[in-house]
């Protein structure tokens, strides 16, 4: 078995649909159904005994260490974290708390259960850190994209707690041999985002015929991956990746935001018009900038390709339609996911 943590959020729901469409190893789930986890994600595979839900927070060291004595698993993949750069500009209490200490207590925990194995067991087990190109930093627009080997320069308090995470991870290697592995991913897009993220939270208010609001000129770059080729990046450097490595994952497909904001707006102008028949376009509108906003991220995906041989195979237009479609078609969940915030607050 595997444990995956946060797997009721956005990548994790994802990550665990395709893993046990694929596999028959069972998972383990721990996730402490934050705002932003909702265990309805998960409702196809409900009665699967191949998954195990447990609901509780990383950072209880105790209550982590009971289960993987009583599991066993044969690695831990972190997804748990929280994850909005807005929500830790406003308030980063939470973030210190679970990107930096939990992923601590979750480490402890995993080198002492690891410190038990012995054998293949303990020579087959690994710990997966799920990272953020956004440890990097912001690039000038000429430069060329993040290589594992760039410094870490968070800018955010989100990348500040995530960069101090991958730190503990390395430090838990070279200090004391845990057999970790580290991705550093781009932005991801697709079926079950919080609709707070940038391409949920477009298409639910453009159809529901609100501003859409675009921070300063909308000219920041981002590099899209579509959630389900960043499962299979992770599912890759899981099985095949080196102890102790970090390995970047995106598309090198790099698009400023306005342009993202725009090919929404085209697509439902096509998949859902407005009745009467104006273009969403007429929706946008220009916001103070976020404090400390990066201006460009661009990942370059050399060594997992080579290494690994991953590539990501869904194009932006395709993956951006499907999503679109998604949302159209689960508007129940949306207006579910943002009650329970609202009422959780
Ligand atoms: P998300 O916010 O959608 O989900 C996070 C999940 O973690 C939720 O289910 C939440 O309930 C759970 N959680 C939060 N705190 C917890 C705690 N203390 N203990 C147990 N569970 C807890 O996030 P996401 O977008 O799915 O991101 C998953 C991981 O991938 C994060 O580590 C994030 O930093 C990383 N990442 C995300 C992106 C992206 O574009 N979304 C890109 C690169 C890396």
């Amino acid at each position: 078995m595997i444990l995956v943590t946060g797997g009721a959020g956005f990548i994790g729901t994802n990550f665990i649909l395709d893993w046990l469409a694929l596999h028959d190893e069972p998972i383990l789930n721990i996730d402490k159904l934050t705002y932003a986890g909702n265990r309805d994600n998960l409702r196809s595979i409900e009665g699967d005994d191949r998954h195990v839900f447990e609901q509780g927070d990383i950072a209880d060291a105790r209550w982590v260490m009971g289960l993987l004595e009583k599991h066993q698993p044969r690695a831990i993949i972190n997804f748990a974290a929280e994850s909005h750069v807005d929500r830790s500009i406003h308030c980063a209490e939470n973030f210190v708390q679970t990107n930096i200490v939990g992923v601590f207590r979750l480490l402890e925990a995993a080198r002492a259960y690891w410190s038990g194995l012995h054998g293949d067991k303990r020579a087959g087990f690994r710990f997966l850190q799920v990272s953020t190109d956004e440890v990097y930093g912001s690039l000038a627009p000429a430069a060329a994209a993040f290589r594992e080997t760039d410094r870490y320069e968070p800018n955010s308090p989100y990348s500040a707690s995530k960069a101090a995470a991958d730190h503990l991870v390395r430090a838990s290697h070279r200090t004391h041999g845990l057999p970790v592995l580290t991705t550093n991913c781009a932005n991801n897009y697709g079926p079950y985002q919080f609709p707070e993220k940038l391409i949920p939270l477009m298409i639910n208010r453009a159809i529901a015929g609100q501003p859409l609001p675009v921070y300063g000129d909308g000219w920041q770059v981002r590099d899209w991956l579509y959630v389900k080729d960043h499962c299979k990046a992770v599912r890759l450097v899981l099985e095949a990746g080196l102890p102790g490595e970090t390995y970047n994952v995106g598309c090198s497909d790099e698009r400023h935001n306005i342009d993202v904001v725009k090919a929404i707006c085209v697509l439902l102008d096509e998949l859902h018009p407005r009745i009467d028949a104006v273009t969403y376009m007429n929706q946008i509108t220009h916001v103070a900038d976020r404090p400390g906003h990066d201006t460009r991220y661009a990942i370059d995906p050399g060594k997992i390709k080579v290494e690994l041989g991953w590539h990501a195979e869904k194009n932006f237009e395709d993956g951006l339609r499907e999503t679109i479609r998604w949302y159209l078609q689960n508007q129940g969940w949306v207006a579910d996911v943002q009650n329970r915030s609202v009422a959780a607050r």
